[in-house]
């Protein structure tokens, strides 16, 4: 009988909406979990304080992020257009759709800090993959030069 248990792999989608390193999807990516501090809520922790992983892998790395960011953005104001269309309605012989663009924009501001930070989990995990023997392997080093 297999005494060995191994620890279950933490959930991918979990992981990235939560914030977590992308290799060992535990430790967390930012030093504070208040998402409205908006001097410190995009403050970062330079290695991951479970594994080690250097979580900045090269000078300017999270530029890209503002791809996703943008991505992001215009699925929640889709996602919001469809809801308003479908529960309030929509015309263009009222102002409903002016109610919708400043809701939207509501939304769209309050759930920026959140975004930022998902974009910058998301684009982690598209280049630092889960290593099961986080453990026990050291974090790779990038090379700087
Ligand atoms: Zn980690």
């Amino acid at each position: 009988m297999p005494t060995d248990k191994s620890d279950p792999i933490p959930n991918y989608f979990l992981s990235v909406i939560k914030h977590k390193c992308s290799r060992c999807r535990t430790g967390d990516m930012f030093k504070t979990k208040k998402l409205y501090n908006l001097k410190e809520f995009m403050k970062m922790n330079t290695r991951c304080p479970v594994c080690g992983q250097i979580l900045e892998i090269e000078p300017g790395f999270y530029f890209g992020t503002s791809y996703v960011s943008y991505m992001l953005t215009v699925a929640l104001s889709a996602t919001t257009f469809v809801a308003w269309w479908v529960i309030i309605g929509l015309s263009l012989n009222d102002n409903r759709l002016f109610w919708w663009i400043g809701v939207n924009t509501v939304i769209l501001l309050l759930s920026q800090p959140y975004l930022m930070r998902l974009s910058r989990s998301m684009w982690l995990s598209f280049f630092v993959k889960y290593n099961p023997n986080w453990r026990t392997e050291r974090a790779e080093e990038p090379e700087r030069l």
